[in-house]
């Protein structure tokens, strides 16, 4: 019998696949069968990691709309058609609180986290549904679901995120498109690199942390696999928290 955590056939674009968790994600989806358009900003990184999965790639920054428009084409002439989109790629902009914020790093981080989203979902989605339907999960952060006082516009832009899921989910859900998000609380990748190297606020995170570790991207690619695939069939809009229990707990 088959497995439904399969993805053999599926045709699967993944932005900011080059690295960390997004690249994690590439691979599990390739391990369970799917074909996958790797892409990041960075033609050299693009090139590079498409060559080690053996998977077509092209350089796209999701910032720019043009971009996007390309990465969809390249994946529709490459794969002739598209199942799966997985819109990961991110960035945690300035830390601070919103008193403090610099309303360029703002427009970056909600471009680069959020808009880029709406579009690549508005290019995307319909192909999805003309193929019978799928799925796309979006990267959202536990950071969208507590407030904080250091991470202003990413925070922000994060539980966008979330709500994008569940408008998406309510309008692709009769075409058979199932749209969620994942939010990861710490995952060891270059983007926690800063904090995973400041010993005073990893003790107190990994206090507030059941598991008491950070995460691995490998981790959240299995969550993905789960959504993306028959396994998640019935779940739609939900944000499904991949932390170790950072949010459950009241750290005592
Ligand atoms: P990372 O920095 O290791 O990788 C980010 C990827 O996005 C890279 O492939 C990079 O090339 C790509 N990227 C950056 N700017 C881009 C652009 N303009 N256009 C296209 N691609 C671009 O980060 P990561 O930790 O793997 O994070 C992946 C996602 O997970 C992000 O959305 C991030 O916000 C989210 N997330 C990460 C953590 C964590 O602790 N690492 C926690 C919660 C959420």
């Amino acid at each position: 019998m088959t497995s439904p955590f399969d993805l053999s056939g599926k045709r699967a674009i993944v932005t900011g696949s080059t690295r960390g968790i997004g690249r994690a994600i590439a691979e599990a989806f390739l391990a369970a069968g799917a074909q996958v358009l790797v892409s990041s900003e960075s033609v050299e990184d693009t090139e590079t990691v498409s060559r080690e999965l053996g998977q077509p790639g092209i350089a796209a920054d999701v910032t720019i709309d043009g971009d996007l428009e390309t990465l969809v084409d390249f994946a529709l002439s490459e794969f002739d058609g598209i199942d799966i989109l997985v819109c990961n790629a991110g960035i945690t902009g300035k830390p601070g609180p919103f008193a403090s914020v610099e309303m360029d790093d703002f427009d970056r981080v909600m471009a680069l986290n959020l808009r880029s989203q709406v579009m690549l979902a508005n290019l995307a989605l319909p192909h999805i549904a003309a193929g019978g339907g799928g799925a796309a999960v979006l990267m959202s952060s536990i950071s969208a679901l507590r407030g904080n006082g250091a991470i202003n516009a990413y925070a922000l832009s994060k539980a966008g995120v979330s709500q994008l899921a569940r408008n998406l989910a309510v309008e692709w859900g009769p075409r058979n498109v199932r749209v969620n998000a994942i939010a990861p609380g710490f995952i060891a990748t270059d983007l926690s690199r800063p904090l995973l190297e400041n010993e005073a606020f990893m003790a107190r995170r990994m206090a507030m942390t059941p598991l008491r570790r950070p995460g691995q991207p490998e981790e959240v690619a299995v969550a993905a696999q789960f959504l993306a695939s028959d396994a998640g069939s019935f779940v739609t809009g939900q944000t499904l928290v991949v932390d170790g229990g950072t949010v459950i707990t009241d750290g005592s």
